[in-house]
């Protein structure tokens, strides 16, 4: 659309789609936003991706929802707000009245920005009464919270996004930062420029496996084999930081035992690739003064998840990488705002500020702020809420599309006496639901975003919200007054306001304070500048800990009649399940239909070409595909976007989770693929 000028106005926000937070300006006229431009954000620089560049269509899409909608007869009929409310809360009355609380369960969302997600955990906690409370971090990274917990004190990004331009050396493992990052992709190449060398170790031939100085194609599910593989050769060879781990680590003695069956021999082995590149990569590692660790969900999205987390960190502490600037271990959080779903306690164990539900003082510290009693039993992740709750309540999440064995998720949705989904669009999810409230977009409201990197950032109302809708932390705030619950928030910075005087980390942050570039928490008080990087004077847990981890392969394995391994990811012109970027011609038209990445060798193998249609099967469930035929993967491993709802990968893909953080290994599933057709 052309526009002029004098007709536009330009507000400042941050991105909604992912974790780098990049900061931009969207132009808007009227109630319309026609264009979005770079802002020299602390995170960016200046740098905006294809999705922040031409992402924003969807907020004036027409397919908005619009109105709330109750279903009667198996069918939508538009309702007023009050209807759509008073159902709701009926319903919450009525089935914790006959099944008690912990019947309810809700998922809050990694797309809405830290005030709702806090206003969604206290709805639930103080006005329900229960902790079953999650959200899609159990998806991508439960483990590095629960891994580094253990090990750090803390699960997040230990440094800045900017730091990996005065790295020595970049050990990226499991994220395919280009795709899913990248403008952090863009500045680990400038660093590459500076002289920084690159390390990648993935299942797949990745764009920056092409800039790499090693590559380590390894087989997926080797990720700790890999790791113990280096370390193993850094203490051989007494390439450790002593003095580091002397002062500030303990347990190094039992890692140190742990690691000596890991030569480098045998872990060439099991991670299909060659020794001295194991060796390479170690030496390259330990011998540089400053060398960071990037990673995403190739770590994390295993049953092995927690433990790969505590192999990098085990690596990490052993070169004295940890608590020094330009280094550090760094998991890249997907969602534009995952980072601070889980700070506001989006977790069934964890108030906000990752402070425990069971713990004695913090209820107590929480029930004094908030005047009710509260629970103190953990409550259920998100596979267990699904396949036991009698109500449900789902704000921006699309389970549908974005679980593992969706023939499963839909049967367990449909099993669920009472859903309520919040959304922008009528997703997958949403058609399955009793009620359905139209949210307001990013667009359409203030708040904040709390990025990869610990930063807070203002998110800004630049239009009216679209048609009835409303923000999510308003439409929270009705069901708790009509709950019997009063809160009387004239503006998302009050609830800031709260969230700070609750959560250590976010103590000193105010809308204030962040009104032209975020902070990062830690900030303990309103004189703290924040924290570039952590564990600069001491680690969160006063000593690293070292622990000992032990490669054991994947939940399921190949065999005759699923012989091929498929792992899943994402594709830069897309975003998550869709319901934005697939609604944004200019980006949809990139990558507009799924397709399985298929080797040349095993395509022959199959008889199968690039653009044929294939049946992929495992053992829950078969899609129809398209073949692309590339060296990106290797022999027998196959790869799907999980963005689509036709073809879509999940019907494939394992529950099998993690043992500590219920992470379904959504990277490696068992399957079979034969010719259907030729296109
Ligand atoms: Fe948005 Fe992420 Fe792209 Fe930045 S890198 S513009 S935050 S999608």
């Amino acid at each position: 659309e052309s526009f002029r000028e004098w007709e536009t106005k330009s507000t400042l926000t941050t991105c909604p789609y992912c974790g780098v937070g990049c900061q931009l300006e969207l132009i808007t006229k009227g109630n319309q936003v026609v264009d979005s431009k770079p802002y020299k954000g602390p995170s960016n620089n200046g740098l905006l991706c294809v999705k922040g560049k031409f992402g924003y269509p969807f907020i004036n899409h027409p397919d908005r929802l619009k109105t709330p909608l109750i279903k009667k007869n198996g069918k939508f009929e538009e309702a007023s707000w009050e209807e759509a409310l008073n159902l709701i809360v009926s319903k919450i009355k009525e089935t914790k009245e006959k099944y008690g609380a912990n019947a309810l369960g809700g998922f809050t969302s990694a797309r809405c920005t830290n005030e709702e997600n806090y206003l969604f955990q206290k709805l639930f906690r103080a006005a329900i009464g229960t902790n079953n409370i999650d959200h899609c971090a159990r998806l991508c990274h439960a483990s590095t919270v629960s891994g580094l917990a253990t090990t750090l004190g803390s699960g997040a990004m230990t440094n800045s996004i900017n730091e990996v331009l005065d790295s020595d050396v970049i050990f990226i493992i499991g994220s395919n930062t280009t795709e899913n990052h990248p403008v952090i992709a863009t500045k680990m190449k400038q660093a590459k420029k500076k002289g920084a060398k690159i390390i990648v170790a993935d299942p797949r031939k990745i764009e920056l496996a092409d800039k790499a100085d090693i590559f380590l194609q390894i087989k997926p599910g080797t990720n700790i084999a890999v790791l113990n593989g280096m370390m193993n050769y850094i203490i051989e060879n007494e390439l450790y930081d002593k003095d580091y781990i002397e002062e500030r680590t303990e347990n190094f003695e039992e890692v140190k035992e742990s690691l000596i069956e890991y030569t480098p021999e045998k872990v060439a082995e099991i991670c299909g690739v060659n020794k001295d590149d194991i060796i390479k990569a170690a030496r390259m590692y330990a011998e540089s003064d400053k060398a960071g660790i990037y990673y995403a969900m190739g770590i994390t999205q295993h049953i092995t998840g927690t433990n790969s987390v505590m192999a990098i960190s085990n690596l990490a502490l052993m070169c004295g990488n940890v608590g020094k600037e330009n280094a550090g271990v760094n998991p890249l959080r997907g969602q534009n705002n995952v980072q601070g779903a889980c700070d506001m306690g989006g977790l069934p164990s964890d108030l906000p500020g990752y402070q425990k539900v069971f713990k004695e003082e913090i209820a107590e510290k929480f029930e004094k702020a908030w005047g009710v009693s509260l629970p103190r039993e953990v409550g259920m992740t998100m596979s267990e809420i699904l396949d036991s709750v009698k109500m449900l309540y789902i704000m921006g999440e699309n389970p549908m599309l974005s679980d593992p064995d969706i023939n499963h998720v839909k049967h367990s949705l449909e099993r669920i006496d009472f859903l309520v989904v919040q959304d922008i669009f009528l997703t997958e999810t949403a058609e399955l639901a009793d009620v359905v409230l139209p949210a307001a977009s990013f667009a359409e409201k203030d708040g904040t975003f709390t990025n990869t990197e610990r930063r807070v950032q203002r998110v800004r109302k630049v239009i009216e919200s679209i048609g009835d809708s409303k923000a999510d932390w308003q439409i929270l705030m009705e069901i708790m007054n009509k709950l019997g619950y009063p809160q009387k928030y004239r503006h998302p910075s009050e609830i800031m306001e709260e969230i700070a005087s609750v959560t250590p980390q976010y103590g000193g942050i105010t809308y204030d304070r962040i009104e032209t570039e975020g902070i990062q928490w830690p900030c303990l008080d309103k004189d703290h500048p924040g924290t570039k990087y952590l564990y600069k004077d001491a680690i969160a847990r006063g000593k690293g800990l070292f622990f000992p981890v032990y490669h054991t392969g994947s939940a399921e394995t190949t065999d005759k009649e699923y012989p091929y391994i498929l792992t899943t990811g994402r594709v830069l012109y897309q975003y998550h399940t869709r319901t934005m970027t697939g609604r944004v011609e200019k980006l949809n038209e990139k990558v507009p239909e799924s397709y399985i990445e298929i080797n040349e060798v095993t395509a022959n193998k199959l008889g199968v070409k690039d653009s044929e249609k294939v049946k992929v099967t495992s053992r829950r469930g078969s899609i129809d595909i398209k073949v692309k035929v590339t060296d990106i993967v290797e022999d027998n491993v196959m790869f799907i976007p999980f963005h689509f709802a036709e073809g879509a990968a999940n019907y494939l893909t394992n529950t099998k989770a993690d043992s500590a953080a219920k992470i379904p290994e959504l990277k490696v599933a068992a399957v079979n693929v034969e010719k259907i057709q030729r296109s």
